[in-house]
């Protein structure tokens, strides 16, 4: 563990006055590590694998909220139903159909974000616009009761240019507002925009990032 308690309330304290919320990116991490976290207050906690994921969950205390970032095969969603908080990055109809449906196998409604692609990158997983709206379409005819679409995620490119990253943040915050106003009129669940990692959530904040993905800040490089 090489964070610092004064490190991590500084961090939690800054991310906190910005109306945000921290989530401790804790893959490839021991369970010692989280803990040692979990002790200072904090409960959000994610991880990119399946795998991974439901191990920790089984050892680690069951107040922890825990947050799948990764990029999600259908076929793993029934492992993570039962108890995942929120899921970060679905791209496709095929994954909000399987949510459903496993969702409704637990009796669970479960929130996720709807990933776009913001990066001028080309390897990185993702919906455009277009893309988005069709979706949406898709759901208000055929409704999901099981899940909660909960707001947007997004991936700056990794890069030292500030100011793409500012834009390309700004891009998001901006696809959340469009798709509230079209989609989510009445939906004040309809909230967050997941942006922003230990080299950029600074830049993040400022756009209006609700939950910033922090792990190597944190927990050292991995
Ligand atoms: C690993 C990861 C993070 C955290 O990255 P750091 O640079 O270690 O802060 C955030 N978001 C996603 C989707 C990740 O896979």
């Amino acid at each position: 563990m090489s964070v610092a308690t004064k490190e991590y309330q500084e961090l939690r304290t800054k991310i906190e006055a910005a109306d945000a919320r921290l989530v401790a990116v804790s893959k490839t991490k021991p369970v010692a590590d989280i803990m040692a976290l979990y002790e200072l207050g904090q409960r959000d906690f994610g991880e990119n694998r399946v795998s991974e994921l439901v191990e920790k969950y089984e050892a680690l205390p069951k107040d922890i909220r825990w947050h799948f970032i990764g990029h999600l095969q259908r076929n793993k969603v029934k492992s993570i139903a039962p108890f995942v908080h929120l899921i970060h990055a679905v791209d496709s109809l095929r994954l909000l159909r399987e949510i459903e449906k496993q969702a409704a196998a637990v009796g669970r409604k479960i929130s996720v974000l709807l990933q776009f692609h913001i990066a001028k990158e080309d390897t990185k997983y993702g919906l455009d616009v277009d893309e988005a709206s069709s979706i949406m379409n898709e759901v208000a005819a055929t409704p999901l009761p099981h899940v909660n679409i909960a707001g947007v995620m997004g991936m700056a490119t990794y890069t030292d240019d500030k100011a793409r990253v500012a834009d390309e943040f700004a891009t998001l915050a901006e696809i959340k507002e469009q798709l509230k106003k079209k989609n989510f009129p009445e939906d004040d669940g309809f909230r967050e925009v997941s942006m922003g990692m230990s080299g950029d959530y600074p830049l993040a904040l400022a756009a209006g990032s609700t939950l910033v993905r922090v792990g190597s800040l944190l927990f050292g490089e991995r």
